[in-house]
C-alpha cells in the first residue's frame, strides 16, 4: 500500500473518492514522495479564500503565528509529560523573517512539528469547527462573502490570499520523526516528500507572495501586524532577528505581583493612552466561564469632550491572541468608556464578528465582565469616596444611559447614582441610600426637583414645600435625569416623586406667618383666576389655594405626572407643540401671601389692573417651573404694570 493510500484511508471522509483520484494523480518520483487532493471542503474553502477580494488580508499573519504559538504550547505540554523529544535543547520560539526582494514570509516554531500522517491529517483535511462554521455560513449566504473571511479566519488556509505558494519544511517533536516537505500552490493537490535537508524540530512555514501582495514581505508592514495581533503570544516571538513581544500579558499575571506602576505603564502601552488611568479591574474568574480582564476607567471621556461617540475599548482575546480589538457584544453599549483588554480560553479564536453578540459565551462574558464592573464601581465610592467623585463628574452619563436602556442593571446601577440635594453643600453630592437614611420616618417618597442647575432650583418656588417641612428633595440638573428617575420608579420600595406635581400629599403644613385670606374669598379668586387665565395659550387645568407655599404668592405645578417639565421642553423641541401644551398646569396660590391679598381687594377696586397682575402671577410661576412658552406677551404686560406704578407714585 503506497503512503497516499494509506494515510488518506485513516483520515478522510472522502477516503474512497480520494484513493481513486490519488491513484490516477500519484506521480511520486519515489515511495516516500507522495501527491494528495485536497478533501472537498478543503478545496471548497481554497477556492473561496484565493479567490475572494476580502480586504483584511492580513489577518493570516494572525492565524499562522496563533498556530505556531499552539504548537509551542503543546510542546511545553509534551516536554512534561514525554521523557523523549526530538532537539530537546531547541528553545521555544517563533521567527519570522521577510525578505521583500524575494517577497517572501517565512514563519518558523520549535513546538510540536507534523509527522506525514499529521500533515495530511490537519491541512489536507477540515476537522476543526471554525472552518465548517465558515462553509455554513457560506451556504445560508447564498455565496461568498468576502467578509466571511476575516470573521472566520479560516486557519492556516487564510494564507492563499495573498500566497501562491506555501510550503512547510518540518520535523515532528517525536525522536524518530522525518524531515518533511510539504508544498502547495494554491490549486487542488498537495505534495508532500522528504525534505531536502534536516530540519530542526518544529514547522518553518514559508509563504511566496502573490506579486501583488508583496508589501507582506516588508518588515515594517509585518511589524506592525505582529504588533497588533501578537504582541503578547506566550512564547518569544522575533521578526528578522529582533524579539517583538517585550510586554508582558499582565492581565494573566497574579495580581499581588504587580505594581500599581505596572498597571499604569501597560494602560499607556494597550490603550495608546497618554494619561493615567482613574481606576482599574483586574480579576480572574473560573465560572461560569475562563476570564482574565484588565479593565481600566480613563481619567476623562472622550465623549464628552466632544469625539462623537466611541467605540467599544475592550479588546477580546483568546489566550493572549487578539480575537478583535473593539468587539461589539462583549460589555454593554453603556459600557464604551471601558478600555482594556478581556481574555477567555473557552473562546474560539475565529468567532466571527457578526456572531459575536449572539454567541451565547460571549453572552455570557458580557454578564460576567457588567456585573463585576458595577460591583467594582459600588466598592469604590464607599473605599475611595474622592476617586468615585472623580469618576462620577466625567461618567455620570454613562450610568444614566444605562439605567435608561438596559431593564438587566437598572436595579443595580442606581445605588451608583450621585445628586446634589437642599441637605448637601453646593458641589457636594448624596446617593440614594443617603437620601434614604435621613428620611423621616413618616416620609414615603424620595422627592425630586428638575431644574437647570442648583441656584434655580434653590431660589425657585417649588422648593418651599419641602423646606418648611424639613424634606430633602434631590436636584436633578442634567436633561437625562428625569427620564432615570421614571425609569427606576422606586428606590429600595420608595417611590421616587417629582417635587412639582400636583396631587403630591407632603402631609400637614407647619404653621406658617400671615392670615389666610377668608376660605369664601378664596374659592371665588381662584374661580376669577380660572376665568381671566383661562384663555391663555397654556392648559391652565385648575386654580386653586395650597399649603405648598411659604415665600412665594403662586406656583405652576404638573398636573399630569406622566409629562414632566423636562419632557413637555423635549417634545416642544421635536416640534410636538401640541403634545405638550396639551397636558395642563395647575396653579397653586398662597392665600397668606400679602400679594394675593391686594389681588383679591383689586378685582373689586380696579378690576384692569387685577387682570394684569393675575396675567404676570402666572407668566412668573410658568417661568419658575421652566414652562413659559411664550415670554414676549410677558414684556408689554410688565411695561403697564410698571406705568401703572410709576403713575401711582408719581
Ligand atoms: P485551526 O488552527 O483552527 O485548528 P488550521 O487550519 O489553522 O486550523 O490548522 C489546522 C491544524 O494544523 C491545527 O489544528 C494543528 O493541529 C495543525 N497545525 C497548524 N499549524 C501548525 C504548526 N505550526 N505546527 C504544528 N501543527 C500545526
Amino acid at each position: 500500500m503506497s503512503d497516499t493510500e494509506h494515510t488518506d484511508s485513516n483520515t478522510n471522509p472522502n477516503a474512497e473518492q480520494n484513493v481513486a483520484q490519488n491513484a490516477e494523480q500519484n506521480a511520486a518520483p519515489n515511495a516516500a514522495a507522495s501527491k494528495h487532493a485536497f478533501q472537498a471542503e478543503v478545496r471548497q474553502v481554497l477556492d473561496i479564500v484565493v479567490h475572494s477580494l476580502y480586504k483584511d488580508r492580513d489577518i493570516f499573519i494572525r492565524e499562522l503565528v496563533s498556530n505556531a504559538s499552539d504548537a509551542l504550547e503543546k510542546l511545553r505540554h509534551i516536554q512534561l509529560t514525554e521523557k523523549d523529544t526530538a532537539d530537546s535543547g531547541a528553545s521555544l520560539e517563533i521567527n519570522v523573517t521577510s525578505d521583500d526582494t524575494a517577497g517572501t514570509l517565512t514563519i518558523a516554531d520549535t513546538g510540536v512539528g507534523f509527522t506525514r500522517e499529521e500533515l495530511v491529517e490537519n491541512i489536507g483535511t477540515i476537522a476543526h469547527s471554525g472552518t465548517k462554521a465558515f462553509l455554513r455560513a457560506i451556504k445560508e449566504n447564498g455565496g461568498t462573502n468576502e467578509n466571511l473571511i476575516g470573521q472566520f479566519g479560516v486557519g492556516f488556509f487564510s494564507v492563499f490570499m495573498v500566497a501562491d505558494q506555501v510550503d512547510i519544511y518540518t520535523r515532528t517533536w517525536r525522536p524518530d520523526g522525518e524531515s518533511l516537505h510539504w508544498s502547495c500552490a494554491g490549486g487542488g493537490d498537495y505534495t508532500v516528500e522528504p525534505a531536502a535537508s534536516d530540519e530542526k524540530r518544529g514547522a518553518r512555514i514559508v509563504i511566496r507572495l502573490k506579486p501583488e501582495y508583496k508589501d507582506f514581505a516588508s518588515a515594517d508592514r509585518v511589524k506592525e501586524l505582529l504588533l497588533r495581533y501578537s504582541k503578547y503570544v506566550p512564547v518569544p516571538l522575533h521578526l528578522n532577528g529582533e524579539k517583538l513581544n517585550t510586554v508582558q500579558a499582565l492581565w494573566l499575571k497574579n495580581k499581588s505581583g504587580i505594581t500599581e506602576e505596572e498597571y499604569k505603564e501597560f494602560y499607556k502601552f494597550q490603550c495608546h493612552a497618554y494619561d493615567e488611568p482613574l481606576d482599574w479591574l483586574h480579576f480572574n474568574a473560573d465560572a461560569p466561564l475562563l476570564i482574565n480582564a484588565l479593565l481600566y476607567f480613563p481619567a476623562s471621556n472622550a465623549e464628552k469632550a466632544g469625539f462623537g461617540r466611541m467605540d467599544p475599548a475592550v479588546a477580546l482575546h483568546c489566550r493572549k491572541i487578539l480575537i478583535d480589538d473593539a468587539p461589539k457584544g462583549l460589555l454593554p453599549d453603556w459600557l464604551r468608556f471601558l478600555r482594556g483588554i478581556a481574555d477567555s480560553a473557552d473562546l474560539p479564536l475565529n468567532i466571527s464578528r457578526e456572531t459575536m453578540q449572539d454567541s451565547a459565551l460571549v453572552q455570557k462574558l458580557n454578564r460576567v465582565l457588567t456585573k463585576r464592573v458595577i460591583k467594582h464601581l459600588v466598592e469604590l465610592a464607599t473605599r475611595d469616596v474622592e476617586r468615585y467623585e472623580k469618576f462620577w463628574r466625567e461618567f455620570a452619563i454613562y450610568i444614566k444611559e444605562g439605567i435608561i436602556t438596559d431593564y438587566e442593571y437598572r436595579d443595580a446601577l442606581a445605588p451608583l447614582l450621585r445628586y446634589q440635594t437642599n441637605v448637601t453643600d453646593a458641589g457636594k453630592t448624596a446617593s440614594l441610600d443617603d437620601y434614604v437614611s435621613r428620611m423621616k420616618e413618616s416620609q414615603k417618597a424620595i422627592y425630586y426637583l428638575a431644574g437647570p442647575d442648583r441656584e434655580t432650583i434653590v431660589h425657585g418656588p417649588h422648593i418651599e414645600a419641602f423646606k418648611a417641612r424639613g424634606l430633602e428633595v434631590l436636584f436633578l440638573c442634567d436633561s437625562a435625569d428625569e427620564f432615570v428617575m421614571s425609569h427606576l420608579g422606586k428606590y429600595k420600595d420608595k417611590e421616587l416623586l417629582a417635587g412639582d406635581q400636583a396631587d403630591l400629599d407632603l402631609g400637614d403644613a407647619p404653621e406658617s406667618a400671615g392670615e389666610p385670606l377668608p376660605s369664601e374669598r378664596v374659592k371665588t379668586l381662584c374661580e376669577w383666576l380660572k376665568t381671566e387665565l383661562g384663555n391663555d395659550t397654556q392648559k391652565l387645568a385648575a386654580v386653586e389655594a395650597g399649603q405648598r407655599l411659604v415665600d412665594s404668592p403662586a406656583v405652576a405645578l404638573n398636573a399630569d405626572k406622566f409629562m414632566s417639565a423636562a419632557m413637555r421642553r423635549m417634545m416642544r423641541a421635536m416640534g410636538q407643540e401640541n403634545d405638550a401644551a396639551a397636558s395642563g398646569v395647575k396653579l397653586e396660590i398662597n392665600p397668606r401671601h400679602g400679594l394675593i391679598h391686594k389681588l383679591d381687594a383689586l378685582r373689586d377696586t380696579d378690576p384692569s389692573f387685577a387682570k394684569l397682575l393675575a396675567g404676570q402671577l402666572f407668566d412668573n410661576a410658568l417661568l419658575a417651573a421652566g414652562l413659559l412658552e411664550n415670554p414676549r406677551a410677558m414684556t408689554s404686560r410688565i411695561y403697564e404694570i410698571l406705568e401703572a406704578a410709576a403713575a401711582r407714585k408719581s
